[in-house]
């Protein structure tokens, strides 16, 4: 069924005012009528199922017929950390990743990151990337929009790997494998931070090791800067059974 992510103050009572892209989706695109049902999401970890009543040319107003909790949110919070890497490549992390079941991105600049934003540049490049994880969350039926958070220079992203519990950095150079190293934490909390096409230098690694970070391995084969977290991703997601393992 068709998702809608909203703001807390569309909802008034058992009703719920849809606007702007949601009304020309609702409308143009999926041409739905009234009495058809939808799923609204405020991202409070429920599903709300709701009976459209209205549409009209700038609002759509539903009534919330049954609510159940979301489905489609992991326990094992994975936060993907990537380098900077060309626009195409992160919109395509951000995608996947968030199909995957990434709950935030947290890009940063590294030594090799062939590209540098300013901050006027960031603020537009991140409203993009933040509808692109709104649309991938809608289309695989999360039950919150991951956020896709400020980019970081290097020197403040080794202070924010020193918040996270687990932190794990890979390396083609070498490392723990991802399963083990998975297995040997009860972290909820994770951080995955991978290179941008250069890889990282071997600084960088000493750097990160030097804040907790652990250096993992995915393998011998050498993967791209953008196949790289979504691999990882999985394969961690898949070690706490929760890609494919699911019981429920
Ligand atoms: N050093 C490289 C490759 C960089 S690959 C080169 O010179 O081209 C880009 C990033 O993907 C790396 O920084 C690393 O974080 C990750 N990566 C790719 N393959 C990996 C592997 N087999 N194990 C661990 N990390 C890997």
């Amino acid at each position: 069924m068709q998702r809608y992510f909203v703001s807390e103050d569309a909802f008034q009572g058992s009703f719920v005012r849809l606007k702007g892209e949601e009304v020309h989706h609702i409308r143009n695109v999926m041409r739905f009528q009234p009495d058809d049902q939808i799923i609204v999401c405020k991202e409070d970890g429920m599903d709300y199922l709701c009976s459209i009543s209205e549409i009209n040319r700038n609002e759509v107003l539903c009534e919330v017929v049954d609510k159940r909790p979301s489905k489609g949110e992991p326990k094992t919070r994975i936060t993907l950390a990537p380098s900077l890497v060309r626009s195409n490549k992160l919109e395509w992390i951000i995608q996947k990743g968030t199909e995957i079941g990434a709950v935030s991105f947290q890009p940063f600049c590294s030594e090799r990151s062939l590209i540098h934003i300013d901050d006027k540049k960031e603020r537009k490049k991140r409203e993009r990337w933040q509808r692109i994880a709104k649309e991938a969350a809608e289309q695989s039926h999360r039950g919150k929009v991951p956020a896709v958070l400020p980019v970081l220079s290097w020197k403040e992203f080794l202070a924010e790997m020193e918040r996270v519990p687990l932190v794990l950095i890979a390396y083609e150079k070498g490392g723990v494998p991802i399963g083990q190293a998975m297995a040997g934490s009860q972290a909820n909390d994770i951080m995955l931070v991978t290179g941008p096409e250069g890889g990282f230098t071997e600084a960088e690694i000493d750097e990160a090791k030097a804040r907790g970070a652990v250096p993992v391995t995915l393998g011998n084969r050498i993967l791209r800067a953008e196949t790289a977290p979504l691999v990882a991703l999985s394969c961690m997601l898949f070690a706490r059974h929760e890609l494919g393992g699911e019981t429920q």
